[in-house]
């Protein structure tokens, strides 16, 4: 079992846009999956017409090495 996955929402709806765990960001939207294993920085732009927000998401996995990036 996965640990401490976590709800990526809209800063500006808060809609759940994607799920962030140790293995990286997981999106899923109808029968897109898409997923990324980092470290590094997404943006996810929502899907909501009204909102169409940028949002910014730093993934940081366990694997992958700490402190600073060469
Ligand atoms: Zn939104």
């Amino acid at each position: 079992m996965r640990t401490h996955a976590r709800d990526v929402r809209c800063q500006g709806c808060s809609i759940l846009l994607a799920k962030l765990d140790e293995t990286g960001l997981t999106v899923r939207r109808n029968d897109l999956e898409v997923h990324y294993g980092g470290p590094g920085l997404v943006s996810i732009r929502c899907y909501r017409p009204k909102c169409r927000r940028l949002n910014v998401v730093r993934i940081s996995t366990a694997t992958a090495p700490g402190g600073a990036a060469a």
